[in-house]
């Protein structure tokens, strides 16, 4: 960076999703060009509803907002919350602190782009200078688009390791924190210290029943966490993700850092670099797509899509979404929601969901199968919007992926590839400990029927406590009956 070309000024450091201060590019940035420093976070009201970004979601996310606080306490700093629209809060504080730059890290998600789009335009006419850095993604997306030279983006994988090795290896962390200057005096402006989730409008009527996530926000246990499978080398470069279990859930089969990586409490460019040194320790490693490093493959895959592919997480308008004609259920799409389908994988997963904000990815996929071509015929849009609200790391392009990933809407093609939510959660997982666990009303039920209860004998519902359509329902629907004539449906879309 030449110094000359920005004198040191005072300036805000936007913290949105990287919520950390390791690895973070806007954060090192800031501090090479304030000569005060005023990090913010702004509460947009775009968010703020607990029908969009369930309790958990939000729980999780403040989590890392104050634990970020915590660590620009250190310095003497502190991170001053705003409620508002983002455009509107930032003027006021520019104005206030007379700053002559803003820094924050690009957002690829529609909804962040266009609200970025506004601030820089405001900034502009207010001469007030925008730097801009790439932190939440390996690579800085505009980088790879560059070397797509006009052709799009690979939809297969294998596309996307092509292009990935054409660019080499993703930039390597920062080594240390930067010194972070000490907070100044902030004048006659009106802000407040992180708020608890139950003062935040909307979401306290939620507390007594939501507070179940077994996962704490924040940066230092992100830290902790990642440090800890570190150390588990040997299953590191074993790890290949078809092979990990779903039902295990104590402690679950995969890393479960997906909601740090989405808060941007942990850095995915740390985790790759930490993974590849394990790796290159080792002469045995599985490989991508199902090694460790070929998940944050995905990841990054998923978010170029997402940022070059218009309408991505929509049927309407989006050119690599297939549009089959889904059908709407309101009382199916509910009892699914709710957890109250009759198939027990199902509605355990769906109060998993609920409970810890987190599902094993094959959990993932057999409750999405199930509401869209495997059983229920329901649009993918319709579970993506439960997910983003539910998921503590509800990601805009990751999930929007996925969902037509599992509903063959885009990637995937083997529709007649149908999940059971019988025989597959038995392979597993015979005795049904996890739906033991997650719906406490089938406790008792004899392993022989823990997935179809309705098959029990009325004298074994009577000692199992548990009386199908009385304590726990039926099955909403016949699985193979709704799978047979889904694959036929979805023939047809395929055929034409
Ligand atoms: C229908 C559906 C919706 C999904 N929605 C989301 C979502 O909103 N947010 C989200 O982070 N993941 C989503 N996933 C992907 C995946 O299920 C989770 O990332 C994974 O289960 C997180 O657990 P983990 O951290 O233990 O993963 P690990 O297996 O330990 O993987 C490490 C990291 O790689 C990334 N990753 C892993 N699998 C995938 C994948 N298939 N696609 C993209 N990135 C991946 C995550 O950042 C994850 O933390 C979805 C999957 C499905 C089938």
């Amino acid at each position: 960076m030449d110094a000359k070309l920005y004198p040191k000024s005072p300036t805000i450091l936007w913290f949105r999703k990287s919520l950390r201060i390791h690895d973070n590019n806007a954060l090192l940035r800031a501090t090479q060009v304030a000569s005060q420093l005023y990090p913010i976070f702004i509460l947009d009201p775009y968010y703020i509803n607990p029908e969009k970004i369930g309790y958990q979601r939000f729980k999780f996310m403040l989590e890392c907002v104050k634990d970020l606080d915590k660590s620009l306490r250190k310095y003497q700093s502190r991170l001053l919350v705003f409620y508002g629209e983002p455009v509107t809060v930032i003027e006021r504080c520019c104005k206030a602190w007379n700053c002559a730059y803003l820094c924050f890290e690009k957002d690829t998600d529609i909804y962040s782009r266009n609200r970025d789009k506004k601030v820089l335009e405001r900034m502009k006419e207010l001469g007030i200078q925008c730097l801009v850095e790439s932190g939440h993604t390996l690579y800085d997306l505009d980088i790879l688009i560059t070397k797509l030279s006009g052709q799009s983006v690979p939809t297969q994988m294998t596309g996307f390791l092509k292009l990935i090795e054409q660019v080499g290896p993703p930039p390597r962390p920062i080594e240390h924190v930067p010194t972070i200057p000490p907070l100044n005096e902030l004048g006659n402006v009106d802000c407040s210290s992180v708020p608890e989730i139950d003062d935040i409008p909307g979401y306290s009527e939620f507390s007594s029943e939501c507070n179940t996530c077994p996962f704490q926000g924040g940066e230092s246990v992100a830290l902790e966490r990642m440090q800890q499978f570190l150390k588990r080398e040997d299953w590191i470069v074993k790890f290949s993700k078809p092979h990990t279990s779903p039902t295990s859930f104590d402690p679950p089969s995969t890393t479960v850092l997906s909601p740090y990586i989405k808060c941007g409490a942990l850095s995915v460019r740390l985790f790759f670099w930490e993974l590849k040194r394990v790796e290159d320790s080792h002469s045995f490693k599985t490989k991508p797509p199902t090694s460790l490093i070929g998940q944050l493959y995905w990841r990054e895959h998923f978010y170029l899509l997402g940022y070059t592919t218009p309408n991505f997480d929509q049927i309407q308008g989006n050119p690599i979404c297939k549009p089959i004609p889904w059908e709407y259920r309101e009382d199916w799409f509910l009892a699914w929601e709710r957890g109250q389908t009759g198939y027990p994988f199902i509605d355990a997963a769906m109060t998993q969901l609920k409970q810890w904000g987190w599902l094993h990815h094959l959990t993932r996929h057999v409750v999405a199968c199930f509401l869209t071509r495997g059983d229920l015929w329901i649009s993918w849009e319709k579970g993506k919007d439960t997910f983003e609200k539910y998921l503590i790391d509800g990601d805009w392009s990751i999930n929007a992926a996925n969902w037509m990933w599992l509903s063959c809407s885009a990637f995937f093609t083997r529709y007649f590839r149908v999940y059971s939510p019988i025989a597959f959660p038995k392979k597993y997982d015979p005795q049904g400990n996890y739906v033991r666990y997650f719906l406490p009303v089938l406790r008792n039920m004899p392993s022989k029927y823990i997935y179809e209860p309705w098959k029990a004998p009325l004298k074994v519902q009577q000692d199992a406590n548990c009386r199908i359509g009385k304590d726990y329902p039926f099955p909403i629907v016949d699985h193979e009956e709704m799978k047979k004539r889904n694959i036929q449906r979805m023939m047809q879309v395929f055929q034409k």
